[in-house]
């Protein structure tokens, strides 16, 4: 097919008139090219650690093959590029898992307080390789609220994890969680939960994009340091799901935060 028009009236002969909705086909358009490119996506996504392999293995074969250093170096740069494969398979398999459950409310109770100290120690000795320090802000009476555990950890994590790779060495990662009270966002009462980092800040035109898949503001960075550009889109999802919201507040040269908001009953 090829619309142009998105809505329009046509006039019939007779005098008959008819008005013409073209929204869904726009709708299952736009549907049918979000889903091209991420098939797009995901074959060049893997196409480069399978280039690099495919290399690798064809030197240790050649040149490499009576080098012990050589042999050494790029065995090591194949284990991370099979690593960087079965972390994006990883993703994958979550972003559609989250994504089939996306209607479905979550039915269990969820411990902020225990799951926040839990993924801080998770990521401890992820955290000590950058000399980053986390530091937990959590309010005197544990906090629960409805959700899936699992997910919400997984949320926790997403947002720890980039705090730490992008959050530069040296600094702090700061885990806050509030008590609960009334939020307009959620016309309710609900609980915050905020990764806050001295890092370098994202430019405004980049925050209201950093949940799509695989949108990365430096790519070239984003590998480096083991993105695969799912986690936020990932986030986005489990979040949606449990009713909440996520808010990026961040400023070039200012660090950032990402807080979710999640409704408390
Ligand atoms: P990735 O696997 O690339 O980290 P994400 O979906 O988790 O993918 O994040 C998307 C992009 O958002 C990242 O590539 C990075 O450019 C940016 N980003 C995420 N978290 C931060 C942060 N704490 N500070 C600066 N940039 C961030």
């Amino acid at each position: 097919t090829s619309w142009t028009v998105t809505a329009g009236a046509v006039a019939l002969p007779h005098g008959r008139g008819a008005v013409l909705s073209f929204e869904d086909i726009t709708a299952v358009e736009a549907a049918e090219a979000m889903r091209r490119d991420f098939v797009a996506n995901v074959s060049h996504e893997l196409r480069t650690p399978i280039t690099a392999l495919s290399g690798f293995i064809e030197t240790l074969r050649g040149a490499a093959r009576d080098d012990p250093a050589a042999r050494e170096r790029f065995l090591s740069i194949m284990e991370r590029e099979a690593g960087r494969m079965s972390q994006l398979v990883a993703d994958l398999l979550s972003l559609g898992r989250v994504e089939q459950e996306e209607r479905q409310r979550p039915t269990g109770t969820v411990d902020l307080s225990a799951l926040v100290a839990q993924v801080a120690a998770l990521l401890e000795p992820v955290a000590a390789r950058d000399r980053v320090r986390i530091r937990l802000e959590l309010p005197e009476a544990p906090v629960s609220v409805p959700g899936d555990e699992e997910q919400l950890r997984q949320v926790l994590s997403n947002l720890v994890g980039n705090a730490i790779k992008y959050g530069g060495a040296d600094r702090d990662v700061t885990l806050s969680l509030g008590a609960p009270a009334q939020h307009r966002e959620l016309r309710g009462a609900g609980v915050r939960l905020s990764v806050t980092d001295q890092g370098e800040g994202i430019a405004p035109h980049h925050i209201p994009r950093l949940t799509e898949r695989f949108y990365r503001v430096d790519s070239h960075r984003s590998r480096a340091v083991g993105g695969t550009g799912l986690g936020l889109a990932i986030v986005k999802h489990i979040v949606n799901r449990h009713r909440g919201r996520l808010r990026i507040e961040s400023a070039p040269g200012q660090g950032s935060s990402f807080s979710v908001i999640l409704p408390a009953s």
